[in-house]
Formats: structure tokens, C-alpha cells, sequence
């Protein structure tokens, strides 16, 4: 596995998380620190391996809990996905045909083309959750951008796919994604976490914009994926500095609402080690 960074979670995400794992008859009782990933990609959208075999890694590596977050799409229903073009994926469907036997996959051939289909979450948490001991929760990066500046944002257990709105500034767009979250989150009763992710990525989202959408509660201070800037450069400040000027501003124009830090893996390759 190529990158696996702690989650730190802060204030209220526990809470939520706390919510999610008693929905799914765990942690261990007593357990108060919970050890998870918010920011997974899969064969679902462009990470390189079966999101069993990522729950399975996370599960045997100490982790209580682990969000599967594709763009915009959520692991339900039929995939198909090419088994063999190219050497990782070729890997990928070994690798899971010797962990899960030799007809754990799906197989068909497709304008001769072999493919395997894709497990759904379902089909995933009914062979890795264990209660009281690891659970999988059903995310969305909700993937957008205004102009070139991508606006990343991942929703954590809802129900259904959002949708991102096209909007008149990055503000604009994190600040109407937060509503859809909250407007799923009210209509469903469940609890639904939403953050902002890798900020600097592209350069996308900056303090001013972080700060004009108030509505925006948690971002991503650390994200593992190493083309997302999270250090800034030069002239533009890392995520670190970002958090305090946010706070800063929010704070001097009389609106301290609070931003609340997350870390995440953002993880997408699985096989090949940059250490
Ligand atoms: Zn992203
Ligand atoms: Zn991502």
C-alpha cells in the first residue's frame, strides 16, 4: 500500500462518527478514540484496486472505520471495469482472485475485452464490517470546479449521490454543497458529515473564499495525496496557514464561525510503493 496517513478527527465529527458506529453495532464499548480514513478512492471512480481489498487493508492495519469516496458517484449497482488494461490492473485482479478465491469476481468478455464487475458497498461490508469492530460508511467526493478551479467536497454517509451545482464563485459552490448535504442530512435523519477538501489543489479554493462560506464547518488541514499543494509554495500559503487566516478573518468580521481541521489519506494507489 502506497500512503496510509492517521485520520485525525476533531470535535464534532466525533460525534457523527461516534452516531455511525453505534448505528452499526460498534466500536468495542469504552473505546473512545476512533481510528479512521474520511477520503478513499476505489476502482469506483480512480483509485487502483477493489474497494474489498482497500477495507480489508484498513481493517487488518488498526482501523475502526473507513468512508469510500468516489467522485461523484456512490459504489451501488452494476460496474464493469476492464480486467486487463494494464499491468496494475492486471495486479489488481490477481491480487484479489488469490485474497477472495478464484470466483469472487464476476467475469465477462466485452467487445473481447475481459471484465470483472465491481463489488457494491453492500456486497463489501456484508464480507469485511465486523460489529464492534470495523465498520464501512458510504461517502461522495462531491467533485466540481468553477472555471479551472476544481471545488472538492466529500460527503460522509448519506443516502444518495448530490449532485454538484453550478455556481457564480468557489464561495458559492462549497457554501450550496454544504446546503445539499445539510437539505439530505435534515430529510433523511442521518448523520451527515461534509469538509472541504485539499484546498490548495489546483489552487482551487483560497482564505477568502474558505472565509466568505461561513456555512462551511470542516476542511481538510491534511490530505495525503502528494499533488494537492499542501504545503503551498512560494507566494501561496500551505493548509496550515490557510486554517489560521480563515479563523483570523471570520473572526475580525464578526463571524467566528468555527473551522474545524480533518486529515485524510485521499487514497488512490495501491500497488506501487513511492517509499
Ligand atoms: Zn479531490
Ligand atoms: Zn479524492
Amino acid at each position: 500500500m502506497l500512503r496510509r496517513i492517521s485520520l485525525v478527527v476533531f470535535a464534532g465529527c466525533c460525534v457523527a462518527l461516534a452516531a455511525w458506529a453505534s448505528q452499526a453495532g460498534g466500536p468495542a464499548k469504552g473505546k473512545t478514540f476512533l481510528k479512521g480514513n474520511l477520503h478513499t478512492h476505489s476502482l469506483w471512480s480512480d483509485g487502483d484496486d477493489f474497494p474489498e481489498m482497500i477495507a480489508e487493508w484498513y481493517k487488518s492495519h488498526g482501523y475502526d472505520f473507513l468512508a469510500l469516496t468516489e467522485h461523484n458517484v456512490i459504489a451501488s449497482g452494476i460496474k464493469w471495469v476492464d480486467a486487463a488494461n494494464n499491468k496494475t490492473r492486471e495486479q489488481a485482479v490477481e491480487k484479489v482472485s488469490k485474497r477472495f478465491g478464484p470466483d469472487w469476481l464476476e467475469k465477462r468478455v466485452e467487445k473481447d475485452r475481459p471484465q470483472v464487475r465491481l463489488k457494491t458497498l453492500e456486497e463489501v461490508k456484508a464480507k469485511v464490517e465486523e460489529p464492534g469492530r470495523f465498520i464501512l460508511v458510504q461517502g461522495e467526493e462531491i467533485t466540481h470546479k468553477f472555471g479551472k478551479l476544481p471545488v472538492h467536497m466529500n460527503a460522509i454517509n448519506l443516502a444518495s449521490v448530490i449532485k454538484p451545482a453550478d455556481c457564480a464563485s468557489v464561495a458559492e459552490t462549497i457554501t450550496v454543497n454544504v446546503r445539499q448535504v445539510n437539505e439530505q442530512k435534515a430529510k433523511t435523519g442521518r448523520e451527515i458529515v461534509t469538509f472541504l477538501n485539499h484546498p490548495n489543489f489546483n489552487w482551487g479554493v483560497n482564505a477568502d473564499d474558505m472565509t466568505q462560506a461561513e456555512e462551511l464547518r470542516f476542511f481538510e488541514v491534511y490530505n495525503g495525496h502528494p499533488g494537492t499543494n499542501q504545503n503551498g509554495d512560494k507566494e501561496r500559503p500551505g493548509c496550515e496557514r490557510l486554517w489560521d487566516l480563515v479563523i483570523s478573518r471570520r473572526y475580525k468580521a464578526n463571524r467566528p464561525a468555527p473551522l474545524l481541521g480533518m486529515a485524510t489519506d485521499d487514497s488512490h494507489n495501491y500497488h506501487v510503493s513511492s517509499m
